[in-house]
C-alpha cells in the first residue's frame, strides 16, 4: 500500500515570532504536527505554509497531497483567493481535508462548507473533555471512550457549520460548554473533518491522543480514487444522446 502523502499547511505567523507560542513549538506548529504524523509508517508528511510563494500550495504540491491538514489563525485574510480555490476545487476531486482548531474561520473551510462557521469561545485553560460518538469510526482507532485534555481553549456553540454527515466526538469543558468538536462533511469526492483542539499557547499537539487522531484521520480522509474534473459543467448536446427524443 502505497504511504498516504499528507501537506500540513500552517499560516506560520505567530508562532515564529518569540513568545510563548515559539517557546512551545519551536519549528512552528505545523512542523510539530507533521512530526506527529511521520510517526507512522504508513504516512508521509511535508509541511507548507502562507510566506512561501503560492502559500506552499503549488499545482503540483496539491497534485501530490493526498490529505491536506489546515491550521490558520490570525492571517485567513492573507490566504489569496486563488490559493483557497485551488485547494477547493482539489478537495471536490477527492484530496482529503483536515481542519484544525482555528482553521474553522479558514477561507478553504469556509468554502467547503458554505456557512460562516462561527462559534463562542473563552480562552482560560480549562478542561476539554472529547466524547468519543461512535467506537467503529476509523478516527477514533486506538482511544478510549474520551480524551481528556487538561487545559484547553474553549469552543462552544452554536457553531455555524451544516449538519455534519458524520459526528465524531462530542467535547465537554469544565465551564459547562459543550461542543461538535469533531465532524465530517463529504463534499463532491472529498471527504472532509474538522478537529477542534489544538490552540497555539498550549501543547495539544504533543499529546498522544490528539496526534493518533491526526494519524487515523489521514486514513480515513484518503481517497483512493480521484474525481478529476469534478468542477466540469459540460453541455451535451442532442446529437450526443444515447436515445433518440422523439420530435414531433
Ligand atoms: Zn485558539
Amino acid at each position: 500500500m502505497k504511504k498516504i502523502r499528507a501537506t500540513v499547511w500552517g499560516e506560520n505567523v505567530q508562532d515564529r515570532e518569540p513568545g510563548v507560542i515559539k517557546d512551545i513549538y519551536p519549528e512552528g506548529m505545523h512542523t510539530a504536527i507533521a512530526a506527529g504524523l511521520n510517526e507512522a509508517e504508513d504516512i508521509e508528511a511535508r509541511c507548507a505554509t502562507l510566506h512561501q510563494p503560492e502559500h506552499g500550495l503549488t499545482e503540483k504540491v496539491l497534485e501530490e497531497t493526498d490529505v491536506l491538514f489546515w491550521w490558520g489563525h490570525v492571517a485567513h485574510d492573507k490566504v489569496s483567493d486563488e490559493i483557497a480555490e485551488r485547494a477547493q476545487k482539489r478537495a471536490l476531486e477527492g484530496m482529503g481535508l483536515v481542519a484544525l482548531h482555528s482553521g474553522h474561520m479558514s477561507k478553504v473551510f469556509r468554502r467547503l462548507m458554505g456557512t460562516n462557521c462561527s462559534l463562542r469561545w473563552r480562552e482560560v485553560d480549562e478542561r476539554q473533555r472529547l466524547w468519543v460518538c461512535n467506537p467503529g469510526h476509523r478516527i477514533v482507532q486506538g482511544l478510549g471512550e474520551c480524551i481528556e485534555i487538561p487545559k484547553s481553549e474553549m469552543y462552544g456553540e452554536p457553531f455555524m457549520i451544516p449538519p455534519p454527515h458524520e459526528q465524531i466526538f462530542i467535547s465537554w469543558f469544565e465551564g459547562g460548554e459543550v461542543f461538535r468538536s469533531g465532524c465530517t462533511w463529504l463534499r463532491g469526492n472529498g471527504k472532509i473533518f474538522y478537529f477542534s483542539p489544538g490552540h497555539e499557547t498550549l501543547p495539544i499537539y504533543y499529546q498522544e491522543e490528539i496526534k493518533l487522531v491526526l494519524k487515523n484521520a489521514a486514513r480515513w480522509a484518503r481517497q483512493e480514487h480521484l474525481w478529476k474534473g469534478a468542477d466540469h459543467c459540460p453541455q451535451i448536446p442532442l446529437e450526443k444522446t444515447r436515445e433518440k427524443i422523439g420530435r414531433k
